[in-house]
């Protein structure tokens, strides 16, 4: 992990690899990684010297600005394809198991571009 701080610019970032979250020590920064998909999930914004704030505290609400963020910068069709073609990518090298679980996800993304568009 060669990635600095966000917040404070910290270079020395912790990782904590069983629960797969990339934390800072001097601001309270967190961020889960998710190992399957490389998606991130802030945990905690930081922002504060010396103390780790809760992750529970305002989760949700910075989850929810950031996947906003994310989609606007893409396009919602781009997205769509995207997102096909990484299911199609999983389905071929078997990541996948059941062709049952391709079409759930290929109708929740569908239903989700619909609603995004
Ligand atoms: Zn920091």
């Amino acid at each position: 992990m060669d990635v600095a701080c966000p917040q404070c610019g910290n270079p020395n970032l912790d990782v904590d690899a069983q629960n797969s979250v990339v934390y800072c020590k001097k601001c309270g920064f967190a961020v889960r990684v998710d190992p399957q998909t490389g998606e991130t999930t802030p945990l905690s914004p930081g922002g504060q010297a010396g103390g780790e704030a809760p992750p529970a505290q305002g989760g949700s609400e910075s989850t929810a600005a950031y996947s906003d963020h994310s989609i606007l910068e893409m396009d919602a069709f781009m997205f769509w394809m995207v997102g096909t073609a990484a299911l199609l990518f999983l389905t071929l090298f078997t990541v996948i198991p059941d062709l049952t679980w391709f079409v759930v996800l290929e109708v929740m993304l569908t239903v989700f571009w619909w609603m995004k568009r």
